[in-house]
């Protein structure tokens, strides 16, 4: 029997000794209604409880669904390259009025959802992540004289 149906029945109850004028009766129904209503009320809580909570739960997944639409259109805008043996970066393939200029992302951070254009060093040879040092693309093996000599450079 639900809160509503139970209420309905307790206010017949009163209704029915109300017309017996029997006191006692009235009382214990006017005490059934009373618990019936509590009980009512609490149900009503415990439902705006468990609304506000798929409501935020709601609003959780349709941000990360856009995040990750966004995410899924992003990787349309980039392929996948081996810029040497063993080195991935994903290159941008956008062309034309107000797409941005060719670069390379990292491809550990684009795959873990984040954006991170490499840099180039002054030096060259190496693509740098801007997030982790640690995702740094040598791209040319360091020269063993230069470095002997103490001297900053790759390759040459
Ligand atoms: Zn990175």
């Amino acid at each position: 029997m639900t809160a509503l149906a139970s209420m309905k029945a307790g206010i017949e109850l009163a209704t029915i000794a109300m017309e017996a004028r029997d006191d006692r009766k009235m009382r214990e129904a006017i005490g059934e209604v009373s618990r019936k209503l509590a009980d009512a009320n609490m149900g009503a809580l415990g439902m705006s409880e468990l609304l506000r909570k798929l409501e935020a739960e709601l609003r959780d997944t349709t941000a990360k669904l856009a995040a990750a639409e966004k995410r899924l259109g992003q990787r349309e805008e980039y392929a996948l390259c081996e810029i040497r043996p063993g080195a991935f970066v994903y290159a941008s393939k956008s062309v034309g009025d107000g797409a941005p200029p060719a670069h390379y992302q990292c491809q550990v951070c684009f795959d873990a959802g984040e954006s991170s254009v490499l840099q180039g060093t002054l030096s060259g040879g190496i693509l740098e992540c801007r997030r982790y040092r640690a995702h740094r693309i040598v791209l040319r093996p360091a020269n063993p004289v230069a470095r002997a000599r103490g001297l900053a450079g790759y390759g040459g």
